[in-house]
C-alpha cells in the first residue's frame, strides 16, 4: 500500500486534492515488462509529461530501473527529457523533425523517427549539412494509416537509394491499432505486413509492440518493445486481472457535509433531486481537475469500505457524493475521500466516464498537490515541483 497524503499534512492541506505517484510501482512495472520480453530490449515511453505523472520525476526512476531508450512525441519534450536523464540515455522523437528543427535534434542528442519521405529528406539534408552519417528510426505503416512509410514510399527508396544517403537506420518501427483486443485479426496481419516491409529496407532492429502488444506473445516482441501505459499501471487489455501495479492514488478533501430534505435539488441544473432525506459531501475536485462532466452518473468516490455515488453535475472545482451509507460523524469536512485508489483504479474511472485510462491519466489536473513516494521521495526536484503545484 503506497503511503498517502494525510488530512493534516502540510502543504497538501492547502490544495483541494492530493495525487500520490508511487515511483517504486513504476520501477517495478518496468522490471516486470522487461522480464516478460526476454531478450528484446524494453524502452520507456514518457511522452505527454510521462502520461501526466511528471517526466522530471518519472524518467530518472525508469533509467535507474534499467531503461536506456526513451520515446517522446515532440522535439520540445525531448529537450525537456534530455536535462533529467543521463547522456547515455537514447531519446527518440516519435513525430520526427519538422522543417527547421532538425538542428535542435542534433544539438540535444535526439533521434528522430522519420515517418514520411519528406522527413527522410529533412534528416538527409541535415546529415549532408554536417557531413556526418546520422542515425534515425524509420516508421512503416503496417495498417493503422496514422504514421509511417507506405509500400509505395519504400518502393521509391529502393529505386533511388540517394534518397537516404548519409542516413543510418537504427530501428524500423510500426504501431498496432488493435493490440488491446488479443483476438483481433488485424494483429497478425499488421505483424506480417511489417516484416514484409522491413525485408525491403536495409536490415535493422525492429519494434512493433507497445504496452498491449507485449501481451500478444513473444512473436510480437521482435527486438524492442515500447510500453507507456503499462508502466503507469493501466491494464493492457480486458482479459483477466491487471498484472501491473497501481501507480496513482487521488484523494480529495471534503469541503462540506450537508443534509438534504426530500425534494432538494443538487448542483447545476438540479438534475438530481432527493426523494428522501440524504447526507451529501461536497468534494474538492471538479472538471478542471480532469473529472469529466460527461459520464458523472457512473462515478463514485470511496471512503474506507463505503462506496459514495456521485450525484448531480460535476462543477469546475467540486463534485458531490452521497454519503448516507457512512455512519453519522465518521466522515466530516476536512477529511479526504479516494477518487482513485485501491478500490477504484484508473481503468474503473475511465469506464465510468466512457473513455480509457490513458485519457484519465493525461487529463489529471495541474493543481493537485503532488506527492511522489518511493525512490525519489527525498529528491529536491520532486519537492520543488510539488511546491509549485500548490501555489
Ligand atoms: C504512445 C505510443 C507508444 C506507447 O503506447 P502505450 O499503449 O501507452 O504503451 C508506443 N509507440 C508509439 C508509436 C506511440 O505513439
Amino acid at each position: 500500500m503506497m503511503s498517502a497524503c494525510s488530512e493534516s499534512s502540510w502543504p497538501s492541506y492547502r490544495a483541494g486534492a492530493c495525487l500520490t505517484v508511487d515511483l517504486d510501482a513504476i520501477a517495478s512495472n518496468y522490471r516486470f515488462l522487461r522480464e516478460r520480453v526476454g531478450r528484446a530490449s524494453c524502452a520507456a515511453v514518457v511522452k505527454a509529461d510521462a502520461y501526466g505523472l511528471g517526466v522530471e520525476q518519472v524518467a530518472p526512476v525508469l533509467e535507474a530501473a534499467g531503461a536506456q531508450d526513451f520515446f517522446v512525441a515532440h522535439v520540445d519534450e525531448g529537450i525537456r527529457l534530455r536535462s533529467v536523464v543521463s547522456e547515455n540515455a537514447r531519446i527518440t522523437v516519435l513525430h520526427g523533425p519538422r522543417p527547421g528543427v532538425a538542428n535542435d535534434c542534433l544539438r540535444y542528442g535526439l533521434r528522430p523517427v522519420l515517418n514520411s519521405l519528406e522527413q527522410i529528406a529533412i534528416w538527409r539534408d541535415e546529415a549532408h549539412r554536417v557531413d556526418v552519417p546520422l542515425e534515425a528510426v524509420f516508421q512503416v505503416d503496417s495498417g493503422m494509416s496514422r504514421f509511417g512509410l507506405s509500400v509505395a514510399d519504400i518502393e521509391r527508396l529502393r529505386e533511388n537509394s540517394d534518397l537516404m544517403a548519409g542516413l543510418k537506420i537504427g530501428l524500423v518501427m510500426s504501431h498496432l491499432a488493435c493490440a488491446d483486443m488479443p483476438d483481433h485479426s488485424a494483429n497478425p496481419l499488421q505483424r506480417a505486413r511489417m516484416l514484409e516491409m522491413c525485408a525491403q529496407l536495409p536490415s535493422a532492429p525492429m519494434s512493433l509492440a507497445a504496452s498491449s502488444g507485449i501481451f500478444l506473445g513473444s512473436d510480437y516482441h521482435l527486438d524492442m518493445v515500447r510500453p507507456g501505459a503499462a508502466l503507469y499501471g493501466i491494464a493492457p487489455n480486458h482479459v483477466g486481472p491487471n498484472p501491473l501495479s497501481a501507480v496513482v492514488r487521488l484523494q480529495a478533501h471534503v469541503l462540506q457535509v450537508r443534509d438534504l430534505l426530500p425534494g432538494d435539488g443538487v448542483g447545476y441544473g438540479m438534475i438530481y433531486r432527493a426523494a428522501e432525506p440524504r447526507r451529501i459531501a461536497v468534494v474538492a475536485a471538479g472538471y478542471a481537475d480532469g473529472f469529466s462532466r460527461h459520464g458523472a452518473g457512473q462515478g463514485c468516490a470511496w471512503f474506507e469500505e463505503f462506496r459514495l455515488p456521485l450525484i448531480g453535475r460535476v462543477s469546475m472545482d467540486s463534485l458531490i457524493v452521497d454519503i448516507s451509507d457512512v455512519p453519522e460523524g465518521r466522515l466530516d469536512a476536512d477529511m479526504m475521500v479516494d477518487l482513485i485508489g485501491s478500490r477504484r483504479s484508473v481503468d474503473d474511472v475511465a469506464v465510468a466516464a466512457g473513455t480509457i485510462g490513458y485519457e484519465v491519466l493525461t487529463s489529471l489536473g495541474h493543481r493537485f498537490y503532488r506527492n511522489y513516494v518511493g525512490k525519489a521521495e527525498s529528491s529536491e526536484k520532486a519537492i520543488d515541483t510539488s511546491a509549485q503545484n500548490t501555489r
